[in-house]
């Protein structure tokens, strides 16, 4: 999306993908209604829900035995009103060939980013690729994700706030209607959220244990899985194995600071998110608009970019920190306890009953997952006219 932005502002713009494609399973598929504004602000909604994909206008999760709605979309004042679900490799590459249609824009795939090249003074220059290749630039976007290595190239400063959990993601075949909605039984957490022919699932473990019971027969976790949601028992019986079975490992940290001369990390580079709300994607494509309001203009004039990049860092910072507040929140207080089996939940807490009481309230939550704080307009300059 930054490529995007700074290319559509007339800067010379070049994205590297260390992956020949950006076809990858389990990297979180919600787009949520604050992304879907700025893609009407860019003309493109429709052509993007054109695109196959689910629409998740509630959020509901059954906790000890009850069901409690706990979000209603359908009651945010925005242009889309839902989150749509689809392959984040469709949204990248819609992202990507509208893009292209700048010609100041270039995507090199199968291009790894090892280190950055600083000089004397330790102002970035540019990057090494893995092939021993070299690329100067004004400004580096370190926008590789929560494994970022040019943050630890950088030697940028890493906060970590900790996240007790593991989680296994997984398609269970399903047939009939569904909605999202989670499952917290028996020390147990499962998330599901209908994909229409399949349940995209989330399995929720404590930090180590995913490993410990990837050791042991398929069987056992598939019982496991029956035990925490009947519902999915006929789907379940059809997975075949550990291959069918992701599991990934949660991190919550951030950058205390995000920029350093030549320069500036954003997304999951700056602040890994959590999955709860699944807002990573939005919020990383928040900073990308903010890294455009604040930089492309400048840049396509030939200003020097490092007396600005500070600005970036401070429009998204109370954002970034309030929403892994409410992450660590939740992680904290309902999530660890459960987990650890420290705690099992006997009925679901107190704001969540209030919640499932008061259908107007419903909104509140809606407003944190689906817009979240201070969310961004597209200001940077379009300087073509493409129709
Ligand atoms: C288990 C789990 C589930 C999640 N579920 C959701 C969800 O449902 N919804 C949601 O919004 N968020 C979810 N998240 C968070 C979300 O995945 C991230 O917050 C979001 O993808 C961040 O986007 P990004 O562009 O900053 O980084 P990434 O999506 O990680 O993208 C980084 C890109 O850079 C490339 N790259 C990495 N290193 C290099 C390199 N050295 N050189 C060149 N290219 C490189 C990668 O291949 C990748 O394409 C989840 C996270 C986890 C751990």
């Amino acid at each position: 999306m930054a490529g995007l932005l700074f290319a559509r502002a007339g800067v010379e713009t070049l994205v590297l993908e260390k992956h020949a494609d950006f076809l990858r399973d389990f990297r979180g598929d919600t787009v949520h209604p604050s992304t879907l504004e700025l893609f009407d602000q860019l003309g493109l909604l429709d052509e993007l829900l054109a695109l196959p994909h689910d629409r998740v206008e509630s959020i509901s999760a059954q906790i000890a035995g009850q069901l409690v709605e706990i979000a209603d979309f359908r009651r945010l004042k925005t242009v889309a009103p839902f989150i749509a679900m689809m392959p984040q490799w469709d949204l990248l590459n819609f992202i990507s060939a509208n893009a292209q249609r700048y010609p100041s824009f270039t995507l090199r795939t199968q291009a790894e980013a090892v280190g950055t090249i600083t000089d004397d003074t330790d102002q970035v220059r540019g990057v090494k690729l893995a092939d021993g290749s070299r690329i100067d630039a004004d400004l580096v976007i370190a926008a590789d994700g929560r494994g970022s290595v040019l943050r630890q190239s950088a030697q940028l400063p890493l906060e970590r706030l900790g996240a007790p959990m593991d989680v296994f993601w997984l398609e269970i075949p399903k047939s009939g209607k569904g909605t999202a909605f989670g499952v917290f039984e028996n020390n147990r957490i499962l998330i599901l959220i209908d994909r229409g022919t399949y349940w995209q699932c989330g399995f929720v473990f404590a930090k180590g244990e995913g490993e410990r019971i990837k050791q042991r027969p398929f069987a056992e976790f598939q019982a496991m899985l029956i035990e925490t949601a009947p519902v999915l028992a006929k789907g379940v019986e059809t997975l075949s194995g550990w291959d069918s079975a992701n599991l990934l490992s949660v991190s919550l940290d951030r950058l205390s600071t995000w920029h350093k001369p030549g320069l500036l990390a954003i997304g999951d580079a700056a602040h890994a998110m959590s999955p709860i709300g699944g807002v990573g994607i939005n919020l990383a494509i928040q900073d990308a608009v903010a890294a455009a309001n604040i930089l492309a203009a400048p840049i396509a004039n030939g200003d020097d970019p490092d007396p600005l990049l500070h600005k970036v860092q401070e429009r998204r910072w109370k954002a970034v920190v309030k929403t892994q507040k409410l992450q660590k929140l939740v992680q904290d207080r309902m999530i660890e306890p459960m987990v650890s089996g420290r705690a099992a939940m006997r009925k679901p807490p107190l704001p969540l009953r209030l919640l499932n009481a008061i259908p107007s309230l419903r909104r509140f939550p809606a407003q944190i997952i689906g817009l979240g704080f201070a969310r961004e307009r597209i200001e940077a300059p379009d300087i073509h006219d493409l129709g």
